[in-house]
């Protein structure tokens, strides 16, 4: 047994030795990409259930590589996030989307535009001058412009969490709970702040219509949206049963495959919808 243990503890470390060997491969080459402007931002629109109009875009990140491939945000987010290139990356795509969002603005489309936040780039106390400078000199209209923070941003310091969002709102943005029923949740914490929409994670979506806790639980949060007058927007939505059963339950906007994957700005005009004016 000794033996078997000495042995596991061998393999145990070497992979930890290969994971961190990883990580710091992958935080150089963050550092190079920074340099080199390697990131790009893929758009993926919000449709209106209803009128199948699209009214806004959820911004992610995308890594193209001097080879080529295109890293997804899973594979460098939490590396960006644990180094604390995140605060500058992050600060790139608030310029990028706004820039992006002057644009849809200035061809006389009205549409929300959706920014990811990270832990860090929340708990910067530059947030919200970077943001304000942006709106500035992007000219965009504040109130296009959501910011999707997590429930667990939310969980640590409450007063410092309030009090960054309230900065944020000041400037006229609007604040959405991302992933929403995947962390803490908890109904009195909703109350105390100042958000504007849920976003109901795509985890409690896919399994519609086969599994019946997740149904119950997205009627529910669209439920609880309603009751507290904030929008509520379902994610990954990728069958038509889903868009149906939203719709019977009243969540109109969404967010998924059925309707687009994210796109590069110049393929979003090949889309079959009519963009809200
Ligand atoms: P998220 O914010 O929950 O974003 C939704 C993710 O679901 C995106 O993955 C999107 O491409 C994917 N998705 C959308 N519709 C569907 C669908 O119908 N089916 C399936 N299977 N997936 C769908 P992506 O782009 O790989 O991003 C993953 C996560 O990385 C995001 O989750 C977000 O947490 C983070 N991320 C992405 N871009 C940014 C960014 O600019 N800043 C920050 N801080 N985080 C980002
Ligand atoms: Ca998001
Ligand atoms: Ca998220
Ligand atoms: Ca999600």
């Amino acid at each position: 047994a000794k033996a078997r243990g000495k042995n596991t503890f061998h393999f145990f470390s070497q992979d930890l030795n290969d994971a961190a060997n990883e990580r710091l491969q992958i935080e150089n080459q963050l550092r190079e990409a920074i340099r080199e402007n390697q990131f790009l931002l893929y758009f993926q629109p919000k449709v209106d259930i209803r009128t199948e109009i699209i009214t806004g875009y959820e911004t992610l990140i995308r890594w193209l590589r001097p080879d080529n491939t295109l890293v997804p945000p899973v594979k460098f987010i939490p590396v960006a996030e644990s180094t604390g290139l995140i605060v500058q990356i992050g600060e790139w795509i608030i310029w990028e989307a706004c820039r992006f969002l002057a644009r849809q603005q200035s061809r006389g489309y009205d549409v929300t535009l959706s920014i990811n936040l990270s832990v860090r780039q929340f708990n910067d106390q530059d947030l919200p001058l970077i943001v304000e400078r942006v709106l500035k000199r992007t000219g965009v209209k504040p109130r296009a412009v959501i910011f999707e923070i997590t429930e667990s941003m939310l969980m640590g310091d409450t007063d410092a969490a309030i009090n960054q969002l309230n900065q944020l709102k000041r400037l006229g943005v609007s604040l959405s709970i991302d992933d929403f029923g995947t962390g803490y949740s908890s109904l009195s914490y909703l109350k105390r702040f100042p958000v504007d929409e849920l976003k109901i994670d795509r985890s409690f979506v896919k399994d519609i219509p086969q599994d019946r806790n997740d149904m119950d639980i997205v009627a529910a949060i669209i439920a609880m949206a309603q009751k507290m007058n904030l929008r509520v927007v379902a994610e990954g939505v990728e069958t038509a049963q889903q868009v149906e059963f939203l719709r019977n339950n009243g969540c109109f906007e969404v967010q998924g495959y059925f309707y687009s994957m994210p796109l590069a700005e110049q393929e979003l005009s090949q889309l079959n919808y009519t963009v809200n004016t």
